[in-house]
């Protein structure tokens, strides 16, 4: 399909006014307006419209934002003050988003990144991840579709990429009619005629397929984990549970780990590990795969008297809805136990999660009442939060928090 089939951005403006705790939210920058904090809109509305919110005192403006009328979250905020968003505008955005990621860059050991985090970068509702050559554009709003072809220079230029994919969340999957021809998985920008795309990450190899794998093709958020997990992993027996493409066991293994074993219900994911330790130390590596529920499969090797020096476990997310969020305190208070009873005595542990409706705080909290209920000593060594490449730049930006413990000897 070609751009220009899409929609051009809407030339009318629309003027808004909002509810007083609405005003307070936006004086905070924090970028979503929702349907029922609006109490005055004049002009025609239309997806991608430039909404611009004025005070309701002194009608001054206070935000410039794009109409989502698909979305609860009827106004996603781009800015603060006065902007005229054109492409020059965007290219601004994702120039300064580059420059925060320069420091993950300036080894050149790592070209896999998150170069564009949402709101938290000034873009909501839009992904941009970068793999090596190839760069994944993944929406989760309408409001984009008028601005692809706006947007398109600065992602290039930011990213020195020649290919562009596209990945459209699930509800933008659900409307087709709404898509006007675009296609998850297409390419905007040059071609891909292999899906798996090789790069790096912290000097070490990935392949991920970049259509058909989770999110963008691979978890960049756990980089700096990765890594931590790999300087600690010498002469330990690893493993690595919920090991999608087998991030940890890689680290694992290149830091010295006498065994890994990666854990993951998925076959389809382990192959991908399989890959992945090849990629990096041939066949021969001391890895093997688990093809099993977490839950089961950690009983399992524990009734087997199986114990290891170094336990990951870095579950999917267990509370998609506000309902789930005590269910998954179970699962995590759980998990944590299972890891400390797989546990040999002076074994680490690193547990993850990566729900955003749960805390940091109700996390930690659920982690430590599993740990305890062992009776094993053991401290907390250190907690980690976002690698740079994800910022948090509003309350619900955040979502990983990663607790290391140590048992005791
Ligand atoms: N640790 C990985 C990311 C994990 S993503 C990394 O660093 O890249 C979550 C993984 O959990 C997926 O691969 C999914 O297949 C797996 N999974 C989901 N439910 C599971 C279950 N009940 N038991 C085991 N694995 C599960």
């Amino acid at each position: 399909m070609l751009l220009s089939e899409l929609p051009s951005p809407p030339t009318h403006r629309l003027a808004v006014k909002v509810k007083p705790a609405a005003e307070r939210a936006i004086r905070q920058q924090h970028p979503w307006v929702y349907e029922g904090s609006i109490t005055k809109l004049s002009g025609e509305p239309q997806l991608g419209s430039i909404a611009i919110v004025f005070d309701k005192r002194d009608n001054r403006l206070m935000a410039v934002g794009l109409y989502d009328p698909f979305s609860p979250i009827r106004l996603k905020l781009l800015a603060y003050a006065s902007a005229r968003i054109d492409s020059a505008w965007f290219t601004q955005k994702i120039k300064v988003a580059h420059a925060l990621r320069a420091p993950l860059l300036a080894d050149g050991q790592t070209n896999s990144y998150r170069l564009v985090y949402g709101e938290n970068d000034g873009l909501p509702s839009l992904i941009a991840d970068v793999y090596d050559h190839v760069l994944v554009l993944k929406l989760y709003s309408f409001i984009w579709l008028p601005y692809l072809e706006l947007l398109l220079p600065g992602l290039l230029e930011a990213s020195g990429c020649g290919t562009v994919v596209l990945r459209l969340s699930r509800q933008l999957q659900a409307r087709p009619d709404q898509l006007h021809g675009l296609q998850e998985g297409q390419c905007l920008v040059g071609t891909l005629p292999n899906p798996e795309v090789a790069f790096m990450e912290h000097g070490l190899c990935f392949s991920a397929h970049l259509i058909k794998g989770h999110k963008t093709g691979y978890f960049l958020d756990h980089r700096h984990n990765r890594k931590k997990v790999g300087l600690l992993s010498r002469d330990r027996r690893v493993l690595d549970v919920f090991s999608y493409a087998g991030g940890f066991s890689v680290h694992a293994m290149a830091g010295g780990a006498k065994e890994v074993i990666s854990l993951d219900i998925s076959a389809q994911a382990q192959a991908m590990a399989q890959r992945n330790i090849a990629l990096n130390f041939g066949e021969g590596a001391n890895h093997r795969v688990i093809v099993a529920d977490a839950f089961e499969g950690m009983k399992e090797l524990y009734k087997r008297g199986e114990r290891f020096g170094l336990i990951v476990v870095d579950p999917p997310s267990f509370a998609k809805r506000e309902a789930e969020i005590e269910g998954a305190l179970v699962k995590y208070q759980q998990l944590a136990r299972w890891a400390m009873l797989l546990a040999e005595p002076g074994g680490i542990l690193v547990l993850a999660s990566c729900s955003s409706r749960v805390s940091a705080e109700d996390f930690f909290e659920a982690t430590s009442a599993g740990l305890a209920s062992t009776g094993r000593p053991h401290r907390l060594l250190e907690r980690t939060d976002h690698d740079v490449d994800h910022p948090v730049g509003f309350p619900e930006g955040a979502y990983l928090k990663t607790g290391y413990y140590e048992v005791v000897k």
